[in-house]
């Protein structure tokens, strides 16, 4: 099974949670035991799973990439948004994650990011499903 959902961002740079759609995704697929892959096929977003409970890991994640990759510097990409691209490379580009009973794996902690670097923008996410019923 192979969903599309649409993520949609407010800011240049942000941390959009996903794991309640991806959650549902798999509730809906009917897999009990299996892997899900969560895909952004895009060039200047990612995907990755990191801290859910304190928004202020958000904050300094995305403070930091810019803090080491600013907006501006001697890039030659002409479209302006070169930042964006690196970001996009160092978070990845998909994230999989084991599903057991039904729900998947995550730590207490954990929850799963669309991470957008060249917002504000509506985006794609792919969530493919595999596994036993
Ligand atoms: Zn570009």
């Amino acid at each position: 099974m192979l969903e599309r959902i649409s993520i949609s961002s407010s800011r240049r740079n942000e941390m959009v949670s996903i794991t309640s759609k991806v959650a549902q995704v798999i509730k809906k697929s009917g897999v009990k035991e299996g892997l899900c892959i969560v895909y952004v096929p895009h060039t200047t977003a990612g995907v990755t799973i990191n801290e859910d409970a304190d928004p202020s890991v958000k904050t300094d994640i995305l403070n930091k990439l810019s803090d080491v990759i600013p907006h501006s510097w001697r890039y030659q990409h002409m479209e302006g948004n070169s930042d964006a691209h690196i970001k996009a490379s160092i978070i990845g580009s998909s994230v999989t994650i084991i599903i057991e009973n039904g729900k998947p794996v995550l730590g207490t902690w954990q929850g799963i990011f669309f991470c957008e670097f060249d917002g504000p923008r509506t985006r794609t996410v792919y969530i493919k499903v595999i596994g036993n019923k």
